[in-house]
């Protein structure tokens, strides 16, 4: 799965991002109705699992952290 570096407003730094898993996007489409979440990336740092878009570093207000799914 390829990672990209890209800004995390929880973390206040750049940060390594990766895409969804599948049952990551299932629970991002109930949590937030989309319909697609395909442009979405997840923070990779300890703790933060933040979401955002690629082109947005703060889609979410508040912010919108994953579960950890297994
Ligand atoms: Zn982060």
């Amino acid at each position: 799965m390829s990672a990209r570096a890209l800004y995390c407003r929880p973390c206040d730094s750049d940060e390594q991002h990766r895409r969804l898993t599948a049952d990551e996007k299932n629970w991002l489409r109930k949590r937030t109705g989309r319909r697609s979440v395909e442009e979405f990336f997840l923070c990779t740092a300890p703790t933060c699992r933040n979401v955002r878009s690629g082109f947005n570093k703060r889609p979410f207000d508040p912010v919108i952290r994953l579960p950890q799914v297994d």
